[in-house]
């Protein structure tokens, strides 16, 4: 069954079912029962990084196959579009949760439509138009692409949503139970770059109130640090500006009051940091041989800024997730560690 966040609805679960009529989230009452698409799903590596006060770890999502942690969700969603007898698939990302969604269209013979604001970087099309999509280029907002996604959608063809469908936090979840597997035990704290925050809410589900979950949003878009500082139980009303972090530049992430109760109920915080800080701590990981993109780079830079506020105690076992590669994002690495020639 699917049950409504908002209203409580049970409705039969169903993939091409994305949201309730009320307008709600909708979750699994049960797994699904669906078997993964696998592109080469590993169990990713959970690295130490030297610290002088904490037992830090940074789990690489960068090794899974498209390079990005979406694999998880992209490998359960659209395998169960097509267990479903879907043919044709809609997505609205331009970033790596398309790329990963048309890798697994691919391998499992389904057309994907992906809709794009036409200011999006050319280079992040790149793998999804590689694996087949067709893409779509639609002017004027990031909303305008949303709203072109949802009319194919509403003609009949099934919505590959990552931020909305519990099938994509099926996926997800499997991060949460590979990481105590790793450790043999549950962490005492796990710090999360945070867009739709479909990554913390599957480490949640995985590991209930047992590991304090810290959500780290840009300066530049801050729905639900805004939200949480403010107690307020649903996202806050935000004018995204620009960063370089990409990969968390989302205004409305339809499951942010989920974000904001997993973060209440273990006992962290939703913080959000400057492009100032993403520098200091992308270099202090490239130094040791670890290069993530720049948005995975606000989780490091995430543990100091909680360090300093006593929000992490010495000896600690704190994992940051490293949620993309660095290879996605050349150019901005560049201009973040000031390289040259
Ligand atoms: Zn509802």
């Amino acid at each position: 069954m699917l049950i409504c966040a908002s209203c409580n609805a049970r409705v039969p679960a169903d993939p091409l079912v994305w949201r309730c009529p009320c307008g709600g989230v909708l979750d699994l009452t049960e797994p699904p029962t669906v078997d993964p698409i696998d592109l080469g799903l590993i169990t990713t590596p959970l690295v130490e990084i030297a610290d002088p006060n904490l037992d830090l770890r940074v789990k690489i999502e960068g090794q899974l196959p498209t390079g990005s942690f979406k694999d998880r969700g992209s490998a359960v969603l659209v395998a169960a579009l097509a267990a479903r007898g879907a043919t044709v698939a809609v997505a609205d990302s331009s970033g790596n949760a398309g790329a990963s969604i048309a890798a697994h269209c691919a391998a499992a013979g389904l057309r994907l439509e992906l809709y794009t604001p036409a200011t999006a970087s050319p280079g992040k099309l790149v793998q999804a138009r590689a694996h087949g999509a067709d893409v779509h280029l639609i002017d004027g907002p990031r909303q305008a692409a949303t709203d072109a996604a949802r009319a194919a959608v509403a003609a009949g063809a099934a919505y590959a949503t990552h931020a909305w469908s519990p099938y994509f936090l099926a996926g997800t979840a499997v991060f949460g139970r590979e990481l105590e597997a790793q450790l043999g035990r549950a962490p005492d704290a796990l710090v999360i770059p945070v867009g739709a925050g479909t990554l913390l809410l599957g480490a949640w589900q995985a590991l209930g109130g047992r590991t304090r979950l810290y959500a780290v949003q840009s300066v530049a878009c801050t729905p639900l640090a805004t939200a949480f500082t403010a107690g307020a139980d649903e996202p806050a009303e935000i004018v995204p500006e620009r960063s370089v972090a990409e990969g968390v530049m989302m205004a409305r992430p339809p499951r942010g009051g989920q974000v904001l109760q997993a973060v209440r109920e273990t006992g962290g915080a939703v913080l959000a940091l400057g492009d100032d800080a993403i520098g200091p701590a992308l270099h202090r990981l490239a130094a040791v041989g670890v290069l993530p993109e720049p948005t995975a780079a606000l989780s490091v830079a995430a543990v100091e800024r909680l360090s300093a506020e006593g929000a992490l105690a010495p000896g600690e076992t704190v994992v940051c997730a490293l949620t993309g590669h660095g290879l996605k994002a050349p150019a901005a690495i560049a201009d973040v560690l000031r390289l040259s020639g």
